[in-house]
């Protein structure tokens, strides 16, 4: 059985109803999973436990960690977007406490899914709707048991805040492929940021075009991520990122189809079992009407062939050509890593 980490504090993580993240997704989700009975055959549901501050504390300053606890009692926020509201906090610290469990089944080369995937948070800050980095503690944690963890971003949102805990750490190999950052927040992530210091090469960003799709994403997996994984010989891929390439999105403008989310899930599979690894699958973002069937058909490619695809219209094919300007980045991508790899 493949692990789903979830519990009731999850719903707390709400900025308020008018904010465009709806924690309602959390327990929606959790039900219908519950209520399916093919994927009761393939998924548990199991109980979160809560990280400790001394967890937080792998990747967070006491300052900051302090700081958001304060601005829970008095009222304010981290960044114009993300308000700290009562019981956040603690609904965040549960949502670290899944990602690493599902980390500890990794480590033992199973998989397991977690509801997570707060990747704008860094070492002192918060935004983008992230109090604490779930993705940044799980693969701190396992770095320092002496695992090589592969990070692969593939939210819409470029993922800043793992970026930055890493980007002098040559145990984490952070990939993220998102939208062009001249186009989206949070506009970081361009082919030349590659890791500093001893991390040098150790961070890969692959921007798409707005309206990209499945051809698009495969082509830059294809030629940049599968080489690189393989040289790098994870011991955990933690994959993260929801809904939000999809072309419903609200928040974003990258043309991923239902059979492009299903693509993300397969090829993570795909990079685990070639390299012998585990396999963490973070899925928490999705602005608009289509976020849980997103996150289904992420599912269906990692996990279980037998959930039904969404319905949806299919502009491309993994197998299909990229566009020009695609390509072009890759190139260039490609020039830049050949240093490294
Ligand atoms: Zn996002």
């Amino acid at each position: 059985m493949i692990p789903i980490y979830y519990n009731e504090y999850y719903r707390k993580y709400s900025f308020g109803p008018l904010h465009p993240f709806d924690p309602v997704r959390f327990p929606r989700f959790v039900e219908l999973v519950n209520d399916t009975e093919a994927m009761t055959e393939v998924f548990e549901v199991r109980k979160a436990v809560e990280a400790s501050l001394d967890d937080l504390s792998l990747v967070h300053s006491e300052t900051y960690i302090k700081k958001v606890l304060q601005l829970e009692k008095i009222g304010g926020r981290v960044s114009p977007d993300t308000p700290v509201k009562k019981g956040a906090p603690k609904a965040a610290m549960n949502i670290v406490g899944g990602t690493i469990q599902a980390c500890r089944d990794a480590a033992e080369s199973g998989s397991a899914v977690n509801l997570g995937g707060l990747h704008h948070a860094g070492r002192d800050y918060g935004e983008g709707f992230c109090l604490f980095n779930d993705v940044a503690v799980g693969a701190q944690m396992l770095a320092d048991e002496g695992k090589k963890v592969c990070v692969f971003d593939t939210d819409a949102h470029q993922g800043n805040g793992t970026m930055d805990v890493f980007y002098q750490d040559p145990r984490v190999l952070f990939i993220s492929i998102h939208q062009d950052p001249a186009t989206l927040y949070p506009g970081r992530g361009y082919v030349h940021e590659v890791g500093k210091g001893a991390g040098k090469g150790y961070t890969v960003n692959i921007p798409m075009p707005r309206d990209a799709h499945t051809a698009d994403h495969a082509y830059g997996i294809d030629k940049v991520v599968e080489p690189i994984v393989k040289k790098f010989a994870p011991h955990v891929i933690i994959r993260n990122g929801g809904s939000d390439p999809h072309h419903s999105d609200t928040l974003t403008d990258l043309g991923l189809d239902m059979t492009g989310l299903e693509y993300l899930g397969r090829v993570s599979k795909k990079l685990a079992q070639e390299n012998n690894a585990g396999h963490v699958e973070l899925l928490l973002s999705g602005y608009g009407p289509r976020v849980i069937e997103g996150w289904l058909a992420i599912l269906k490619g990692a996990f279980d062939p037998s959930i039904e695809t969404p319905d949806d219209k299919v502009f491309s094919s993994p197998e299909d050509p990229p566009s020009r300007a695609v390509r072009k980045t890759i190139e260039e991508l490609d020039d830049i890593l050949s240093a490294y790899w």
